[in-house]
């Protein structure tokens, strides 16, 4: 297989001064990329602002020949980070929201401000940034985007209500502009990484920030953004080598039809009928949910 290369491509990384952002970044400059680095340079936890982090990133992409620029605007300003790109490179092919921090807290815990500044940040941001760059791919009929998820966005995570919350969000996000920008060769993936980074540094030993260093994480971003690459709508978690496709299951349920009122009490007794994963189906898309309805209920919604 020939190498992906990313020639005269324009990529946009959001948060790219530290951990998987700044690996990103000088990748994709090594494979030929003009890269906008952005990053506001706050701290882990979105107080402050410094340009030294994009601007360091810069330093070693040049010094080794790349082609980049820095931005220190927040992701909340997304139109101007594109604006970068437009300033120095005249065009935007690839978006990499990868922008992030935490602020932890148990849900009884936790202040109005921690759940806003997460929004701002992961889901705002990305939305901003992406915004700003579509009408540009959609006139040259190609892009790729990569959201970034969290496993604690896939599943739940104690102490994240802010955090997972605003993370599913990037799920629907990416999920759904990978419907609307298919058919014009803009793909949309998210990702969930493990990654060692300032994020999780003070939480893990040296031997696991070691093993999921974000360097494991650059090959999944390079091949979901090559030019090459027909995948779209996904979410693959990666950590420490490991790269993994999620799809959704759905059990055949409990279908108790409408022609009389349904209790709660008949739900309970036939809950095992509910949970009951055997046969279960692969939900792809709403299409899926609607042909559900119509098959159990005897509904056609798909043709209402
Ligand atoms: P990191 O702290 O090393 O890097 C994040 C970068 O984003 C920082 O340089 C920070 O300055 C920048 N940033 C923060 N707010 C910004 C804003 N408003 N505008 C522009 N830049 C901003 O963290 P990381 O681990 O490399 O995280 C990268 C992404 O991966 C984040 O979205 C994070 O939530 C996600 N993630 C990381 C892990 C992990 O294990 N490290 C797991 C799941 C998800």
């Amino acid at each position: 297989m020939s190498d992906i290369r990313f020639d005269e491509k324009v990529v946009i990384i959001t948060g790219a001064g530290n951990g998987l952002g700044r690996a990103y970044a000088l990748e994709f400059a090594k494979r030929g990329a003009r890269v906008v680095v952005n990053d506001l340079g706050g701290s882990g936890s979105g107080e402050g602002a410094s340009s030294s982090a994009a601007a360091k990133v810069v330093a070693e992409i040049q010094a080794f020949g790349g082609d980049a620029v820095a931005n220190c605007d927040s992701v909340e300003d997304g139109e101007k980070i594109v604006q970068t790109a437009i300033d120095n490179y005249d065009g935007v092919d690839i978006v990499i929201n990868n922008a992030g921090i935490l602020r932890d807290s148990s849900f009884a815990k936790m202040q109005d401000k921690d759940w806003e500044l997460i929004y701002k940040v992961h889901v705002d941001g990305a939305c901003k940034v992406t915004k700003a760059a579509w009408p540009y791919m959609l006139k040259q009929g190609f892009g790729r985007i990569i959201f970034t998820t969290s496993a604690a966005g896939i599943y739940g995570n104690f102490g994240q209500a802010n955090y997972s919350s605003a993370k599913s969000a990037l799920i629907g996000l990416g999920r759904t502009l990978a419907i609307e920008g298919g058919r014009k060769n803009i793909l949309s993936n998210v990702i969930a990484p493990i990654a060692g980074s300032r994020l999780t540094e003070t939480i893990w030993p040296e031997e696991i920030l070691k093993a999921t260093s974000p360097d494991f994480i650059v090959p999944l971003v390079v091949k979901l953004c090559a030019q090459e690459s027909s995948e779209n709508g996904s979410v693959i978690e990666a950590g420490a080598g490991w790269f993994s496709k999620v799809r959704y299951q759905r059990t055949q349920g409990l279908a108790l039809g409408t022609d009389s009122p349904i209790t709660a009490e008949q739900i309970a007794q036939q809950w095992h009928k509910v949970c009951d994963f055997t046969d279960a189906d692969v939900a792809e898309s709403i299409v899926d949910t609607f042909n559900a309805v119509s098959k159990y209920v005897g509904i056609d919604l798909l043709n209402a």
